[in-house]
């Protein structure tokens, strides 16, 4: 059986045994492993009670996502030091934290600013990997980790152009690639030819972003089959090659 790693997903909105089924189904399509998600300090709280009730299929990534902070209460950084303190075995990572400007609807950049940098410095602190959402200010984002002194730090659902993609990784970053490098549409068929291997992750992105066959469902780590298959194809790797470099490349990046 081949083995992958969802190296991101939110699963804060399944409720009772809608978890278990997803863990379930997970397993069963060979993804023993998933970085569930937080992206507010609520659901940070029940990221980490899905991941007490299931420690051997889920760990957890906390943090202040761009688009949620703005309702952070003004003590966020005690109360995250707090979850982190208390919950140290679960937690693989900081995220999801970083900088989005593509839409003007958004916490604009000076909000989002503050909490991105800050959340860089309490990863460092606490010797974990940043999981960073970056749209539309890809290359700044990575500059500013570097500039941070991030070490590890993993560029997740990545959608930017090959500029900013060789930049992430010459500052020794990591790339993960959702479910819309299925699309047929999609620029990044072309961008994945240019990242090196080991470098290179997989994630769901779920409850969004399915990828094609499963697209328009909500979407869970079990899915994430489709776009492993669809990456293997476009490498022209075997899918048996694909897990194995993943799984080395999810343990280096996230430390399991
Ligand atoms: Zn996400």
């Amino acid at each position: 059986m081949l083995i992958w790693t969802d190296t991101h997903a939110h699963l804060f909105d399944c409720r009772g045994g809608e978890l278990e089924a997803v863990v379930d189904e997970a397993e069963a399509a060979g993804v023993w492993t998933a970085v569930n998600t937080a992206v507010s300090i609520g659901t940070a709280r029940v990221v980490l009670d899905q991941c007490g009730r299931f420690p051997k299929n889920l760990k957890a990534a906390v943090g202040i996502s761009p688009f949620d902070t703005v309702e952070a209460a003004d003590n966020w950084e005690n109360e995250l030091k707090e979850l982190l303190a208390g919950h140290r075995s679960l937690i693989t990572a900081i995220g999801e934290i970083g900088l989005d400007d593509t839409n003007p609807r958004y916490p604009s950049i000076e909000i989002q600013m503050p909490f991105f940098k800050r959340q860089l410095e309490i990863a460092i602190d606490a010797g974990l990997p940043a999981i960073v959402h970056s749209r539309g200010i890809e290359k700044k984002t990575a500059e500013i980790c570097r500039e941070t002194g991030v070490s590890k730090a993993v560029f997740h659902c990545f959608t930017g152009d090959r500029g900013s993609m060789e930049y992430i990784i010459e500052s020794g970053y990591y790339i993960s690639i959702s479910g819309i490098i299925t699309y047929k549409s999609s620029h990044l068929r072309d961008i994945i030819q240019h990242i090196p291997v080991d470098r290179l992750l997989l994630e769901s992105d779920a409850p969004y972003l399915s990828p094609t066959p499963q697209r328009g469902k909500k979407n869970k780590p079990a899915f994430i089959i489709h776009t492993a298959r669809e990456i293997s194809e476009l490498l022209g790797t075997s899918e048996r090659e694909l897990s194995d470099t993943l799984k080395k490349n999810a343990a280096a990046a996230l430390g399991f």
